[in-house]
């Protein structure tokens, strides 16, 4: 294993490595004809060709995911807790491959690649845990010699298309449960940074896990399609940007598919003016600009009540020239590149606009990138942001942090119950009593009192409100279980010729 391990993580230089799926526990090469470029951003330099899957090689995949699922859903809880502990084992075991691979071809540092790896391997201890979360109820005697019990069952072939930001992290959301609870797993990872996932399938292998359990299909629209087209697959599992999220749900919906899909985020952090404020600014800082502004939780307005303004844009300023932006594989860098050219010219664009809608460009992260072909941009902080701006209004999904200021609390978290999204939000008070009445009133799904990023633990569930999820169960956790499998409640009496008789009438329970 260490020599596969080896072999994903070499940097590659000057060479691009093809990059194919893994089908029925084997790399099956492509065959649509059809493929695209993997890049290090911090470099600039392609690393890799990933293969795009035709309609033909998804059917193939769910054909080994369906022929696995009749053997897998036998096996017994013991024998999968069994297993999945070694698959904990094995990805702890290779966590700093997994890590930089992710440096490698998404671009973050390693030290948050490796927190993206850590914040998985929870999911996966949450389902080493998969008989107490299977655990169904019973009432005896519910009707006379009649006994009532519920069971939950897995629902076969499931599918899972992930975006890039979290490469290793996002489909142990979906893979870890959905095999725990006893399906076969179909996932379309992003095209941008593919081989997290390819590692992955080599340690489900070598974990124990049968062949055709675990498929790993790459490619574009295509393949998300033939995913939310197949009539062999049961239920569909998306998280990535809020157009797609919709069009994944409404498809997949249509298609008689089971679908969460999580979409996009505007993550407000309302200051107080009571608030620490240097608290505020390292916080600020911190989920503003860790993995280049590329999470779904990342803090992209900050909405400064009051005084709170001015005090956390000094506080905010002295902190800005000491971060280091610089390649994910040096320890000292805190921020990486993002993910390719287009998206950090895309984020870069912002800036402009933001300066000719009116708001205050603080920081131009184009003037304070380093140097050379990498997709770096400097930390970019602009004030006086208004609602009706782009720069308020979009995902900018890059290091651009927005200040937006307003008079009271109340217009704070008016602003945020107005905004479309509502994954991630968070409040700086020392006020309690103000901090109880806002996780009641805000309308998000996810709420931080003195906390920017609250990605919830894996024994709670992750997703937003309004445009941020589709369907009605969040990702992991309880809900996660929930999602995976459908509920039975079997009836049962034994035969006792004291009770039976025909009876023609509605059944009765009294
Ligand atoms: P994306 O929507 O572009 O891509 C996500 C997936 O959809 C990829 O696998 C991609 O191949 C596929 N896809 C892209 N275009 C498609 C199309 N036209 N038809 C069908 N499939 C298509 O997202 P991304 O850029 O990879 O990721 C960033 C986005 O994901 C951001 O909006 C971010 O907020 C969001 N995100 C949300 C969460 C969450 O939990 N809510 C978590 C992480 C990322």
């Amino acid at each position: 294993m260490t020599e596969v391990a080896d072999q994903f993580t070499e940097e590659r230089s000057g060479e691009v490595a093809r990059i194919s799926h893994w089908i029925d526990g084997q790399r099956v090469e492509g065959s649509s004809g059809r493929s695209g470029p993997v890049y290090n951003p911090a470099t600039g330099e392609q690393s890799g060709e990933v293969d795009f899957a035709s309609v033909e090689e998804i059917d193939a995949a769910v054909q080994a995911a369906k022929r696995a699922f009749a053997s897998w859903r036998t096996v017994s809880l013991s024998r999968r807790t069994e297993l999945f502990f070694r698959i904990r084992e094995l990805v702890h075991d290779h966590a700093e491959d997994l890590a930089k691979l992710l440096t490698l071809e998404h671009g973050k540092v390693l030290s948050d690649a490796k927190g993206e790896v850590a914040r998985g391997l929870e999911v996966i201890e949450f389902c080493c845990g998969i008989p107490e979360l299977l655990k169904g109820g019973y009432s005896e005697q519910a009707s006379t010699g009649i006994d009532v019990y519920s069971i939950r069952q897995p629902l076969g072939v499931v599918g899972g298309i992930t975006p890039f930001n979290f490469p290793a992290m996002v489909p142990m959301w979906m893979w870890a449960p959905a095999i725990a609870c006893g399906n076969t797993f179909i996932l379309k990872p992003s095209e941008k940074d593919p081989s997290a996932s390819m590692l992955t399938a080599e340690l489900l292998k070598e974990a124990g896990l049968p062949d055709g359990v675990f498929n790993v299909v790459h490619g574009d629209k295509v393949a998300v399609d033939a995913v939310l087209e197949h009539p062999e697959i049961a239920a569909v599992s998306f998280v990535g940007s809020t157009p797609i999220a919709r069009y994944v749900y409404e498809t997949g919906t249509k298609n008689g598919k089971r679908v969460q899909a999580l979409g996009g985020a505007k993550n407000h952090m309302i200051v107080l003016p009571d608030a620490d404020i240097d608290m505020a600014a390292d916080a600020a800082v911190s989920a503003g600009y860790g993995s280049a502004g590329e999470r779904c939780m990342a803090v992209s307005m900050l909405v400064c009540v009051g005084h709170a303004a001015d005090d956390l844009v000094g506080a905010i300023q002295e902190r800005l020239p000491k971060v280091k932006v610089g390649n994910g594989l040096d320890p000292d860098s805190e921020m990486g590149p993002l993910v390719t050219r287009e998206h950090r010219d895309k984020v870069s664009s912002y800036i402009d606009r933001g300066s000719e809608e009116g708001a205050k460009v603080i920081a131009d992260g184009r003037e304070s990138a380093p140097d050379g072909d990498g997709f770096f941009l400097g930390v970019t902080l602009i004030d006086e942001v208004t609602p009706e701006m782009d720069v308020y209004k979009d995902e900018i999904f890059g290091p651009v942090l927005g200040i937006t200021r307003v008079g009271t609390y109340e217009e704070a978290v008016r602003l945020v119950n107005e905004n479309p999204y509502g994954n991630g939000v968070a409040i700086f008070t020392r006020d309690g009593g103000v901090a109880r009445q806002f996780q009641f009133e805000v309308n998000a799904g996810m709420v931080g009192v003195n906390v920017p990023i609250p990605v919830p633990v894996a024994y709670y569930s992750f997703g937003g409100w309004k445009n941020s999820l589709f369907g009605d169960l969040h990702i992991y956790g309880p809900e996660g279980i929930q999602f995976y499998t459908q509920g039975k409640v079997v009836t049962s009496r034994w035969p006792d010729p004291t009770t039976s008789k025909v009876d023609l009438g509605f059944p009765q329970t009294r």
